[in-house]
């Protein structure tokens, strides 16, 4: 699996999965825990989490997916921005270790900015950090404004990633804070990449221009999806899968090389940002 760098100096795999909406229906645990087992055969180690999804079931998925293999995965699980005080964060940290029955995690994030001082989330982040607890923290649904801002705290520099909306169908992060986020080595990591809800990915993924290039390649609508994040630097993509074929055809997706005439059809029907635009947020 391609990675990419952090400012820590350790690696992110550029392609993972997602796990929100796991852990919600009892019934449909084992099949979640094994499509996230078989994502990882598949070199989709990435795993995407957070104490908020299911109140704590998808990270018990999770769990039950990283048994006897942990030392394979690259954990990635996001504290509630109420709980992201200096001492709120340990506690939090520590109950998503245990429901993902592990004594670490690669990546920690703060979900999205809450009443919580920044400073303080930052230094919790650093106290973790120092106990072995994470190996590296970073932020989620932060714009440019609140980047800058948190890179000039204390701690700051050490942000790893920003998680946020970015997909075809929502461009705006590429016109300042995927730029930004290169400039100081900080991969993006493009959440619900196939716009996620049912309604809004039927608008997306029908998009007779996507089927066009999809066509191209013998590829579905959303491996073109897929693909077009996957091909820009400094992008780390977490598609949510529970369909084996799904989990597939998501790996799959990592093959594809786009070129010039599939890129300028992308951008006749998707248009790129002309002008800053206020982040997304699910
Ligand atoms: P998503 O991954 O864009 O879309 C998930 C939906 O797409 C599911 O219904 C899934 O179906 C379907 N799907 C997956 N692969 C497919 C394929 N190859 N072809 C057709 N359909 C496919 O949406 P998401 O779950 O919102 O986003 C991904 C992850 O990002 C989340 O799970 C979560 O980990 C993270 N996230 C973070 C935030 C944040 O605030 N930081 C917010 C939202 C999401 P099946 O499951 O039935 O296979």
């Amino acid at each position: 699996m391609k990675t990419l760098l952090l400012p820590s100096g350790r690696s992110i795999p550029v392609l993972g999965q997602g796990t929100w909406a796991m852990g919600e229906n009892p019934a449909r645990k084992r099949q979640e825990a094994d499509a996230l087992r078989l994502g990882m055969d598949l070199g989709m180690t990435l795993i995407d989490t957070a104490e908020m999804y299911g109140e704590g079931a998808a990270e018990e998925v999770v769990g039950a997916a990283l048994a006897g293999r942990r030392a394979q995965a690259f954990v990635v699980s996001k504290v509630y921005p109420h709980n992201a005080d200096r001492r709120g964060v340990q506690a939090a940290c520590e109950r998503s270790l245990a429901r993902l029955g592990t004594d670490h995690l690669d990546l920690y994030l703060l979900h999205w900015r809450g009443a919580v001082p920044l400073a303080e989330t930052l230094e919790g982040f650093a106290a973790l950090k120092l106990a072995g607890k994470i190996l590296d923290y970073g932020v989620s649904n932060f714009d440019l404004a609140d980047m800058r801002e948190a890179a000039g705290l204390p701690g700051g520099a050490a942000i790893a990633a920003n998680q946020v909306l970015y997909n075809l169908a929502r461009r705006g992060p590429a016109w300042d804070l995927l730029p930004w986020c290169r400039a100081h080595g900080v991969p993006l990591m493009a959440y619900s990449p196939l716009e996620s809800s049912a309604a809004e990915q039927a608008s997306m993924l029908g998009a007779p221009a996507l089927h066009a290039v999809a066509a191209r390649h013998q590829a579905s609508a959303a491996q073109i999806a897929l693909a077009w994040l996957l091909r820009q630097d400094g992008v780390v993509v977490i598609p949510k899968a529970v369909q084996p074929a799904h989990v597939r055809a998501n790996r799959a997706a990592l093959d594809i090389v786009l070129d010039a005439q599939d890129l300028a059809d992308l951008d006749a029907a998707f248009a790129p940002p002309r002008r800053a635009t206020p982040l997304d947020m699910r």
